[in-house]
């Protein structure tokens, strides 16, 4: 199969925390976890990381920076077509909040303090969704399944005289399992 397991390429984590302890913290235990982690502290260094380094698999976000609020920072990433997975942490456990971090674009939030298995959890969680979407896309951007042809890259499936049209969960669970099932090209 081609899916690629944790353990042969830990997952790479961009911390952008600004409290040094938690920040810390947050790297050991994750380290531990086997991910690989960058920490930065500012909305600046942040964007300095992601220019000059294209691997991160994830962002953990704090939502109150120096220099920008994380919600800003989160949805100019998605305004410059930046969709890589976000995880926002607010100090600030209001409804409003949660809402504009989600709107802005954020995969899901936690607000401090929380739990750290919590976190943990919710990052795993974050990257196995974004599992689903990506490896099919990267390296079948078409799948023929009988005369039924899945075009994962134009979003269709495709059928001799009949036209098939999926919902969006539906095409994502046929994406997850089309993976799962679908022979190594090599
Ligand atoms: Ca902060």
């Amino acid at each position: 199969m081609g899916a690629v397991s944790e353990a042969e390429n830990p997952a790479r984590l961009l911390v952008v925390e600004d409290e040094r302890h938690l920040a810390a913290g947050l790297k050991l235990n994750f380290e531990l976890e086997g991910y690989q982690v960058e920490v930065v502290g500012s909305a600046r260094d942040a964007g300095a990381q992601l220019l000059s380094d294209d691997g991160f698999d994830a962002i953990i976000l704090d939502v109150m920076l120096p220099d920008a609020s994380g919600v800003d920072f989160c949805r100019k990433l998605r305004d410059a077509g930046n969709f890589i997975p976000v995880l926002m942490l607010t100090a600030l456990d209001k409804t409003e909040d949660r809402v504009s971090g989600l709107e802005a674009g954020a995969d899901d939030y936690l607000p401090k303090p929380f739990e750290l298995n919590e976190l943990l959890a919710r990052v795993r969680s974050m990257l196995r969704r974004a599992d689903w979407q990506r490896p099919v896309q990267d390296s079948h951007p078409s799948m023929q399944l009988g005369d039924v042809v899945i075009d994962f890259a134009a979003h269709e499936v495709r059928a001799p005289g009949r036209e098939i049209k999926l919902t969006q969960l539906e095409f994502d669970l046929l994406r997850y399992f089309g993976y799962k099932f679908v022979p190594d090209p090599t």
